[in-house]
């Protein structure tokens, strides 16, 4: 058998058009989202992300406002154009690129952040909002996850999902997303006695663990849904935590490495942009 491969670059692509079509109608009405993205320093990869979060912007009709920070600013001249983004009425999501170069303080960046405009669902109120169910914003990744398992057409209620890592960013919101789905959940993390074992007893997989291909044909029930967070570069390659070329003869389907979980941390911050919009 081989795994249906689930296209998380085509659902992205879905999930902008629909987006564009409202940003129109947003925007007809004098009330045009705009995201604020501030990248502090020269990390290459950083700069990638950004830009392609510049170009998901325009092509939605979002209005983007790119800050670029040399990695020698101080913490207050970043926590002012934090405030300053805060209080203008244009800008409906704020987003700081991470990592933040060393000496600065991510934490304080972050709750500088109003929640409000908070898009990656960093800030500690959304965190806790999020754990409490009531709403706020969602980190984009986990966000992406749960809407491309939906998307598969299966129900998640019931099933037993298994996250492999417990980042703030990724694997503990990835976990509390599915559970508010009604699933029983299962978090495995690096002292976790026998991760392959767990992995075993998941109808729904995900790993996000940044270790290249770790996860292995024989840790998958047969037919389970597998996403794969992981971005790994391997020999100038990208590749996944899931051994993708094995696993997809055991899995009932499967994101690939790239063109699954990236396309739609996009989408989905494009979404929370919106929404923060139409709050507002
Ligand atoms: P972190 O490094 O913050 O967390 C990794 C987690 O994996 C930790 O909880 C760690 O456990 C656990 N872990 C490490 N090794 C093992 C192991 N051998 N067995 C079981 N668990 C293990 O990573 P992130 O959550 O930030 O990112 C994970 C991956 O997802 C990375 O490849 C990253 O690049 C990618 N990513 C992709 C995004 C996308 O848009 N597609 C967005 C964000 C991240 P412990 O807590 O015990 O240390």
């Amino acid at each position: 058998m081989s795994a249906r491969i689930i296209d998380g670059k085509g659902i992205a692509q879905e999930i902008r058009a629909e987006l564009a079509k409202k940003v129109a109608e947003m925007t007809t009405q004098g009330n045009q989202p705009g995201l604020a993205v501030v990248l502090v320093g020269d990390d290459p990869a950083s700069a990638v992300y950004v830009r392609q979060k510049r170009r998901a912007c325009e092509e939605i009709g979002i209005r983007s406002v790119i800050h670029r920070l040399p990695a020698d600013i101080s913490q207050q001249e970043l926590l002012s154009l934090v405030e300053e983004c805060n209080q203008d009425k244009s800008i409906h999501g704020i987003l700081v690129q991470l990592p933040l170069p060393d000496g600065l303080n991510e934490e304080e960046v972050i709750e500088a952040i109003s929640p409000a405009k908070d898009v990656d669902g960093f800030h500690p109120i959304n965190v806790g909002r999020l754990q409490i169910g009531k709403g706020g914003s969602i980190p984009c990744t986990p966000a992406g996850v749960v809407e491309l398992v939906r998307r598969t057409g299966t129900p998640i209620e019931g099933k037993h999902v298994v996250v492999v890592g417990r980042s703030n960013i990724v694997g503990k919101p990835a976990a509390t997303l599915f559970l508010q789905e009604n699933a029983t959940v299962t978090i495995c993390h690096s002292r976790t006695k026998d991760v392959a074992a767990e992995c075993r007893r998941a109808d729904i997989l995900v790993a996000a663990v940044g270790r290249p291909r770790l996860v292995k044909k024989d840790w998958i029930k047969p037919g389970a849904i597998v996403i794969d967070v992981g971005i790994n570069r391997v020999d100038g390659k990208l590749v996944g935590d899931v051994d993708f070329d094995e696993v997809k003869d055991v899995a009932g389907a499967i994101t690939p490495v790239p063109g699954g979980v990236g396309p739609m941390t996009i989408a989905m911050l494009m979404k929370a942009t919106v929404e923060a919009a139409l709050r507002a």
